[in-house]
């Protein structure tokens, strides 16, 4: 069975940025699983799925646009470190969680100072080349639950 719209993708991965800062693999985990065609992984390696077979492996290399996008300088917000969730040690690069009006969100530290931190709410892939090793497993159709949620179940996972 071919990766098309509807199907669920079953696949192991390396990802790794094109700066070598930053890699993330399955292997030796449970193969990660998505519902193709419904935006659940990145435009570019979404496409590069599309119409492989079980047993391919292919290395996609996505650019920022087809990734996490591209990064915008100025979405950088400075707030008080009160308003963050078990601060711990701050520093810059590291990821915090903030309550903002809209709910607790990721973001990571810019600059610390001694009573706000700047804060970068880009993706921190934002700007990034990504190189994908793929190793896909399996390739089956959609289950009707997951056809009417968007996403694919894992085995095991049961949710409203
Ligand atoms: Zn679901």
């Amino acid at each position: 069975m071919q990766v098309q719209a509807d199907k669920v993708v079953v696949f192991h991965y390396t990802v790794r940025d094109s700066e070598g800062a930053f890699s993330e693999s399955s292997e030796g985990r449970e193969p990660m699983l998505y519902l193709h065609g419904h935006n659940n992984i990145v435009p570019g390696l979404e496409a590069e799925m599309a119409g492989k077979e079980p047993g391919a492996k292919f290395t996609a290399t996505v650019p920022p646009e087809l990734a996490y996008g591209v990064a915008d300088p100025n979405a950088r917000v400075r707030v008080p470190i009160k308003h963050l969730v078990r601060p711990g040690k701050l520093e810059p690069g590291k990821m915090v969680t903030v309550n903002t009006q809209q709910g607790p969100r990721q973001a990571r530290i810019a600059k610390v100072g001694h009573f706000n931190v700047d804060l970068d709410l880009n993706h921190p892939l934002a700007g990034r080349t990504l190189v994908f090793d793929i190793e896909i497993v399996d390739v089956r159709d959609a289950t009707e639950e997951e056809l009417e949620h968007g996403h694919a179940h894992a085995p095991g996972t049961e949710h409203e």
